[in-house]
C-alpha cells in the first residue's frame, strides 16, 4: 500500500512524462491472441523513455542533480533515452556504452550533445557497467544505475503495465525480453495483484547468440532488478538471434512495419507460445530503423 500522497506524487510524474510524448503508446492486436505495445512511438524511440524519464524525474525533485551530471551504462535506448532527455531538461550526462551498440543510437547520442565512452564488445554491458562504477568513484556523478534502481522497474508498473490493463483488461500471459529485467518485473508485479495465475515468461538470447537490448541477467553481477522480483518471473525461453530476425522479415512482409530485434524475439516466443496459453500482452521494444544494416533481408 502506498499512501495519497506518495500516490499523487507518482500522479504528477505520469503527468509530466506524458508532457513529454513518453507513456501511452498505441496496443495493438498484432497476431490473433497477441497484444503489443507500440513502443518505439516513444518520444525518444524507445520502451526505455520510461525508465529513464521515471529515474531521472525522481532525482531531479529530490534536488540529487544539481550541479551534477548524469551517467549511465546501457546497451544503447536507455542511453538515447537519457541523452534526449537530459537535453531537454538542460543537464549534462555521459553514456558508455559497448561498442557494439548500433551506430545509428551512438549518432542520436552525440547529437544530443552527451559525451559517449564506448567499451570492448566482448566484455559486453558488464563492461560498461564497471567502467561506470569507476567513474562515479572519482568524480561528481549522479549514476541512474537502471540495473539495480527499482524506479526502473516501477517506470513499467505504474505506466505500461497500467495502460495494457486499461486497454485490454487481462491477459493469460505476459512475454518480455529481459535486458535489466525492468520491463519484465514491473509488469509482472501489476498483473500478479491483478491474479497470480497470469503466467510470466521471460525472453533471453540463446547463448553465443546477440538480440539488442537483451543478455542473461540471471548471470550478471549487475542484477539487482533481478535479485529483488526475478522471482515473479516463471519461465525463461530462449531465442537466438536467426529466429528473431527471421520473424522481424515476416512481420514485415506482411505488416509494413519493421520492428527491433528484441521485439523480434519478443513475437517469436509469443507465437510459439500462444497455443498453450491464449490472450498473450507483450512489447514491442523499439523499431528496426537503428538496426538497418544488420537486417539482410532489408538488402536483397
Ligand atoms: N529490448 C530493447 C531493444 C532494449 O533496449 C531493452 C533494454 N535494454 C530491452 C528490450 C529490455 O528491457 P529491460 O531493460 O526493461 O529488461
Amino acid at each position: 500500500m502506498i499512501g495519497s500522497s506518495a500516490r499523487s506524487q507518482i500522479e504528477d510524474l505520469i503527468e509530466s512524462m506524458h508532457r513529454m510524448s513518453i507513456g501511452n503508446t498505441p496496443f495493438v492486436q498484432v497476431e490473433e491472441g497477441i497484444f503489443a505495445k507500440i513502443e518505439w512511438k516513444n518520444r525518444f524511440g524507445s520502451i526505455k523513455d520510461r525508465p529513464a524519464f521515471y529515474m531521472i524525474y525522481s532525482l531531479r525533485e529530490a534536488g540529487d542533480l544539481d550541479n551534477r551530471i548524469i551517467i549511465e551504462a546501457s546497451s544503447g535506448n536507455t542511453g538515447l533515452a537519457i541523452s534526449g532527455i537530459a537535453r531537454m531538461l538542460g543537464l549534462k550526462s555521459v553514456i558508455v556504452l559497448p561498442e557494439n551498440a548500433s551506430s545509428a543510437t551512438k549518432q542520436l547520442i552525440l547529437s544530443n550533445g552527451s559525451e559517449l565512452i564506448e567499451t570492448p564488445a566482448k566484455t559486453g554491458t558488464e563492461g560498461s557497467i564497471k567502467v561506470v562504477n569507476e567513474m562515479v568513484s572519482a568524480g561528481n556523478y549522479v549514476w541512474l544505475n537502471q540495473h539495480s534502481n527499482t524506479k526502473n522497474s516501477d517506470a513499467h508498473y505504474y505506466t505500461t503495465a497500467r495502460e495494457m490493463a486499461e486497454a485490454e483488461g487481462k491477459p493469460a500471459a505476459i512475454i518480455a525480453g529481459i535486458g535489466t529485467g525492468g520491463t519484465i518485473t514491473g509488469i509482472a508485479r501489476y498483473f500478479k495483484e491483478m491474479d497470480p495465475g497470469i503466467r510470466i515468461i521471460g525472453v533471453q538470447p540463446s547463448p553465443g547468440s546477440h538480440i539488442h537490448g537483451l543478455r542473461n541477467a540471471f548471470s550478471s553481477k549487475y542484477r539487482g532488478i533481478i535479485d529483488r522480483y526475478g522471482d515473479l518471473i516463471d519461465e525463461i525461453v530462449y531465442v537466438n538471434e536467426d529466429q528473431a530476425k527471421a520473424e522481424i522479415k515476416r512481420y514485415y512482409e506482411r505488416t509494413g512495419d519493421l520492428i527491433g530485434i528484441s521485439s523480434g524475439a519478443n513475437l517469436f516466443a509469443a507465437r510459439t507460445m500462444k497455443e498453450r496459453y491464449g490472450k498473450i500482452f507483450t512489447v514491442f521494444p523499439d523499431s528496426g530503423e537503428k538496426y538497418r544494416d544488420e537486417l539482410d533481408f532489408l538488402k536483397q
